[in-house]
């Protein structure tokens, strides 16, 4: 990584950016905004990632969209450039203005493919962000993509820690009872203090489901109230 800093001054920065990128803090944002500024490549990347993180935490998204714009559109290098533009991403509708520097650089033959990639990325879900902000929808389903009401966010956040419309959660429910279902009746062996253990059958059970449901998160619980057991310790390591 080219770096026109003193070794050590570099260390000292490259550190500062990956603390305050953890720290959850929003008022560190203006120090974020200078390390952005230093002549590394590095620094930069981890300044700008850094920025993006701040985004949940409440930091001017003014402020974090001045800084990360610029390099969104041009950086010394196009690992800076992917790494401002998904900061930028991070910050939603306040990107608005950028919009359209962002579809320059997805469309630019002369952009790295993944540079181009991002800026796309980027564009469509500032784009999003804003209609949604317009029609007042806080949260989409995870899973099909349409709006959600608050009464659907609090329902699947409760019942599966995701956001899912009515439709989803229904589908996303009868799958899981249908699976813990199987599981339940291909159970063979208990111990004597009700623990199950672990059975040559049990483990082919759990290879099976492994595979059959591979993207599912079977190892998430579902509370008791949802009718389903706890199934969670049959499942595959
Ligand atoms: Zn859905």
């Amino acid at each position: 990584m080219k770096s026109y800093m003193q070794p050590a001054e570099h260390h000292a920065a490259v550190q500062r950016a990956l603390h305050l990128g953890r720290s959850g803090e929003a008022a560190a944002l203006p120090e974020l905004v200078e390390l952005l500024r230093l002549p590394s490549n590095e620094v930069q990347r981890l300044a700008a990632s850094a920025i993006g993180k701040l985004a949940g935490f409440g930091a001017d998204s003014v402020a974090a969209v001045a800084a990360l714009a610029p390099l969104a559109r041009e950086a010394r290098h196009p690992q800076t450039q992917q790494y401002a533009i998904r900061a930028l991403k991070a910050y939603g509708a306040a990107g608005l203005a950028h919009v359209h520097d962002l579809r320059d650089v997805a469309r630019n033959p002369a952009q790295r493919d993944y540079v181009r990639a991002a800026a796309k990325t980027t564009a469509d879900a500032i784009e999003q962000a804003a209609q949604d902000a317009a029609a007042d929808v806080r949260h989409r389903c995870q899973r099909c993509n349409a709006p959600i009401t608050a009464d659907e966010y609090a329902r699947s956040q409760q019942a599966f820690q995701r956001r899912f419309c009515d439709r989803c959660f229904d589908e996303v429910f009868l799958e899981r009872r249908n699976f813990e279902t199987q599981v339940e009746l291909s159970k063979t062996v208990e111990a004597r203090d009700g623990t199950v253990v672990q059975s040559e059958g049990e483990r082919r059970i759990a290879e099976l489901a492994g595979g059959a449901r591979r993207g599912v998160p079977l190892r998430r619980q579902v509370p008791d109230h949802c009718g389903v057991p706890d199934t969670a310790r049959l499942l595959p390591a």
